[in-house]
């Protein structure tokens, strides 16, 4: 049994559809994009990355049942956001617009990564 304790430290500045390097584990320097994120669980889902087979009982679909391959999740902390604008995986700023809007913006070349 994993230990199943809360994290402490804050959710990363990740949301769905964006696109992320993973940095730790066996999909370590491979990207892709981010389908769920939980941030209760601290887990992120990546399109392609950490698959794994899940056995199905039989359905409409699969009547046999059988297996599927699915998105397992990775730990928040294992991913980091790729740079739209420069295609390096970067650390995230916040900028605050006039309007009050926060967006996130790319330390690497201080793009604005957020749709305006
Ligand atoms: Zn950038």
């Amino acid at each position: 049994m994993k230990n199943q304790k809360l994290k402490s430290q804050a959710f990363p500045p990740i949301k769905k559809d964006d696109k992320v390097l993973v940095t730790v584990g066996k999909d370590k320097g491979k990207s892709g994009k981010v389908i769920k994120v939980d941030r209760l669980l601290h887990r992120v889902y990546v399109e392609n990355i950490n698959i794994i087979k899940k056995a199905v009982k039989p359905n409409q679909t699969a009547p046999q049942g059988g297996f599927i391959e699915k998105e397992n999740f990775l730990d928040a902390s294992n991913v980091m956001l790729e740079c739209p604008n420069c295609h390096k995986p970067t650390r995230i700023s916040h900028k605050i617009l006039e309007s009050g809007k926060k967006l996130r913006s790319c330390k690497k070349c201080n793009e604005i990564i957020d749709q305006k």
